[in-house]
């Protein structure tokens, strides 16, 4: 047994099961045994690797779509350039370096980063210490300035809550004990006013899925746009609109049981855009593939350029992430991105409404 696992076998049978955003939080964020704190969960040895992580194309080519949206809105002679959930800080390296290229914008910029895993902030300062960033444990605690963010694969690491359909009413998916093992139970059907909405378009022994801590987020990241200037990229996989169970672990790249080992295996669910563009109180741009995105930003020009100055095994892989990034077979169209941007300016290239 895990050691989160005895503890969360323990306090369950103290004071009875727990929902579901409780379970994931401990099991992603228990400051001792879970399961970002403890590792670096990304690359060949981890369990799961990332867009940045397979080629620097993606983090300059994100990065140079935030330059343009700057300029789009008058150069602003000081901004936050923020990251949710930056990784091994590979991403916003990537970015920074290409942003480089438009005069004035990186000396505008204020870094931050938003990361709660003592390990990450570790690896993120080894890779970023040129830029001087500052860590937040929120976006609340960002300053108030023209917001120009990114966050890929951090919304689908946060607390889900699970409700199935009874009648008029929903029973929440919450985490028990059966025979002193973890296992999956339902609540009561009551009333859940976060979901009227969705009483129209389901049926009896329908799952949704809610993220409150997701929607407080974008309603933070969407007021300050609409109120400051800026642009948000989101980039992740999912949905318009969520049905279903999308609870999944990830183990040294492998499926896992969710209640199996507790605080080792990653834990994630799909992304709910609509939500999270409902939440934000400025404009927004239609939810686009990856691959889509990446294209209209001008991958395959950079691919080329790269590839001029590779051969042999090292331009195989490159060829290889080329395609990983944008193949609809692989990321390209499981993975999506959202834009947020002020009502009245451009939307983010590579981004349509
Ligand atoms: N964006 C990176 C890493 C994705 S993994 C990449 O693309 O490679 C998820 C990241 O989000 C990790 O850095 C993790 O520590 C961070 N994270 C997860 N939940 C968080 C939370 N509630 N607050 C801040 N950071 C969080």
């Amino acid at each position: 047994m895990t050691p989160l696992k005895e503890i969360l076998t323990r306090r369950i049978a103290v004071e009875g099961p727990m929902s579901l955003a409780e379970y994931m939080g401990l099991c992603l964020m228990h400051p001792q045994y879970g399961y970002y704190p403890t590792r670096d969960p990304l690359g060949a040895a981890g369990d799961f690797t990332t867009a940045p992580e397979i080629s620097q194309m993606f983090g300059e080519l994100l990065g140079l779509c935030l330059a343009q949206c700057w300029l789009d809105q008058g150069r602003p002679s000081r901004f936050v350039l923020a990251e949710l959930g930056p990784g091994r800080g590979t991403l916003m390296a990537d970015a920074l370096r290409a942003m480089r290229a438009v005069p004035g914008l990186v000396e505008a910029a204020e870094l931050h980063l938003v990361e709660t895993s003592p390990r990450l902030r570790a690896e993120q300062a080894a890779r970023l210490s040129g830029a001087a960033p500052v860590w937040q444990d929120s976006v609340a605690a960002l300053p108030e300035a023209p917001l120009f963010l990114i966050a890929n694969e951090f919304f689908d690491a946060l607390p889900i809550r699970q409700f199935v359909r009874a009648g008029q009413g929903w029973a929440e998916r919450v985490v028990g004990l059966r025979d002193g093992v973890l296992s999956f139970g339902l609540t009561e059907p009551a009333a859940q006013a976060a979901l009227a909405h969705r009483l129209a378009d389901t049926q009896e022994g329908d799952l949704v899925e809610t993220c409150a801590p997701g929607q407080g987020i974008a309603a933070e990241i969407g007021r300050r746009i609409a109120a400051r200037g800026g642009a948000a990229l989101i980039v992740d996989y999912g949905d318009w609109h969520s049905l279903g169970d999308t609870l999944q672990a990830l183990r040294a790249h492998e499926r896992a049981a969710p209640l199996e080992t507790p605080g080792e295996a990653d834990l994630t669910a799909h992304v709910d855009f609509e939500a999270l563009a409902l939440a934000a109180p400025c404009a927004h741009t239609k939810l686009t593939p990856q691959g889509v995105f990446l294209e209209r930003l001008g991958i395959t020009d950079r691919a080329r350029a790269l590839a001029r100055g590779l051969s042999g095994a090292a331009l195989d892989s490159h060829v290889a992430a080329h395609r990983r990034l944008t193949h609809p077979g692989e990321m390209g169209s499981v993975f999506k991105t959202l834009g947020f941007f002020p009502e009245g300016a451009p939307p983010p290239p590579g981004l349509l409404t």
